[in-house]
């Protein structure tokens, strides 16, 4: 199947297979009136429109992008999107001036959604997961790094692994699947914490790991959740199983888990809303890529991530949207790159190259996805407005008007096209 996108008032993407920093950061390449030829699943032609004529016969179908601007489509490299039960209900609680924290000890929090997503059926997780995908894949997303963490025993914790396959057996986004087993102690485990992290240890990490049902291992280090001893333990036993790392780190206090990231050669160290300049110099001397998540911030009305002091000290930064029940529920990348600009001051150059190559780059998939070149794969976003400036401009509203996944139209006018 070949696919020619034409009528574009311009193209913007990142260059690149690899994860972009200091000058390179920001540095897009911009191309007026850019056509794309897609051949199957990848870009084989970017360029002017009279020498793809020359070189290649008619397309079998053309995408007209209708003076829009074509964009890498989002890589959201950091979601919860696996859960039972809603949790608007804290939002009042939380606008009434009680903490995240506080409703957590009250019985809300992660622990609600545990409840929840333990007494859901596999079809019910599976339905909502295959809605929010759709939603995904609406505002530009067709690669989605995808953490289970609701469960927080065997059963569930395999059960909503298993509905994260299904769902990419069912869906166009990519899935990379994570085991969060080490989300949260859950509440049969608070009187000796120390005999979950060991369950984990001996029984949990092996039998997901045995299965083949992740690739990924992410643990919350964080102050009264796992400590840096217990995170070092988990992170060294889930190693041995070729699992890559991701790492909840530095996010409520200051705990050194950006270090530890560095120390593991993680993949990501994630959130860092209170991340120490130690930690920053030892991420700008890493591979590790910093994702930020300012969704999650913005809806907890707390710090954000210091992005601009991490950039200027030379680090890699990634943007995600979070995507969970409790402390950011959105699919919107688009709502990610307005928070990024507008509250921790990216440039919008720089917040998309943080949400395409970059992100690609916290999944392991930068030398694939998260740019338009030729050899890549044909992953993306049109947008309704003429140039990449209206991703946060125009702000608050849906602009992608058409996303194209492995060469095929798969939402066009913003409405995803039925499988
Ligand atoms: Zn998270």
């Amino acid at each position: 199947m070949s696919l020619l996108i034409r009528g574009a008032h311009q193209l913007a993407t990142p260059i690149g297979d690899s994860t972009r920093r200091g000058g390179d950061f920001g540095r897009l390449a911009i191309a007026p009136r850019a056509v794309i030829r897609c051949e199957g699943t990848d870009v084989v032609f970017v360029g002017d429109a009279a020498e793809q004529e020359l070189k290649f016969p008619p397309p079998q179908q053309i995408l007209d992008a209708a003076g829009g601007c074509v964009i890498p489509a989002f890589v959201d490299p950091h979601t919860h999107p696996v859960w039972a039960g809603s949790r608007e209900q804290e939002f009042n609680r939380r606008l009434a001036g009680e903490s995240y924290m506080e409703i957590a000890r009250s019985g809300g929090g992660i622990n609600a959604t545990v409840q929840a997503t333990r007494a859901a059926s596999f079809e019910t997780l599976l339905d909502g997961t295959l809605t929010r995908l759709d939603t995904f894949l609406e505002h530009g997303t067709t690669t989605v790094e995808a953490k289970s963490g609701y469960g927080l025993d065997l059963a569930t914790e395999v059960k909503m692994l298993e509905v994260i396959a299904a769902a990419q057996r069912a869906h166009p986004v990519d899935l990379h699947p994570t085991c969060l087993a080490a989300h949260e102690v859950p509440i049969e485990h608070r009187d000796d914490p120390e005999r979950w992290v060991n369950a984990l240890v001996e029984e949990i990490h092996p039998s997901i790991a045995r299965r083949g049902l992740a690739e990924a291992v992410d643990v919350f280090c964080e102050d009264g959740v796992f400590d840096i001893e217990q995170t070092r333990r988990l992170l060294a036993d889930a190693e041995a199983f070729g699992w890559r790392i991701h790492l909840h780190a530095d996010e409520l206090t200051p705990l050194g888990g950006t270090e530890l990231a560095v120390e593991f050669k993680a993949l990501s160290a994630d959130h860092l809303m209170c991340i120490t300049d130690r930690g920053i110099a030892a991420l700008a001397e890493s591979e590790t890529i910093g994702v930020l998540l300012p969704g999650t911030s913005f809806f907890l009305r707390s710090d954000y991530a210091p992005a601009r002091k991490m950039v200027e000290a030379g680090c890699a930064v990634a943007l995600a949207t979070d995507c969970n029940p409790g402390s950011s529920p959105t699919e919107s990348m688009p709502t990610i790159l307005a928070l990024a600009t507008l509250e921790m001051g990216l440039t919008i150059e720089e917040a998309l190259t943080a949400a395409t190559l970059n992100a690609a780059a916290a999944i392991g998939r930068a030398s694939e996805l998260g740019s338009i070149e030729e050899g890549k794969r044909a992953d993306l976003a049109i947008l309704s407005g003429a140039s990449y400036h209206h991703l946060v401009y125009h702000y608050g509203v849906n602009p992608i008007r058409h996303v194209v996944k492995s060469g095929k139209v798969v939402v066009k006018d913003g409405i995803r096209v039925s499988r």
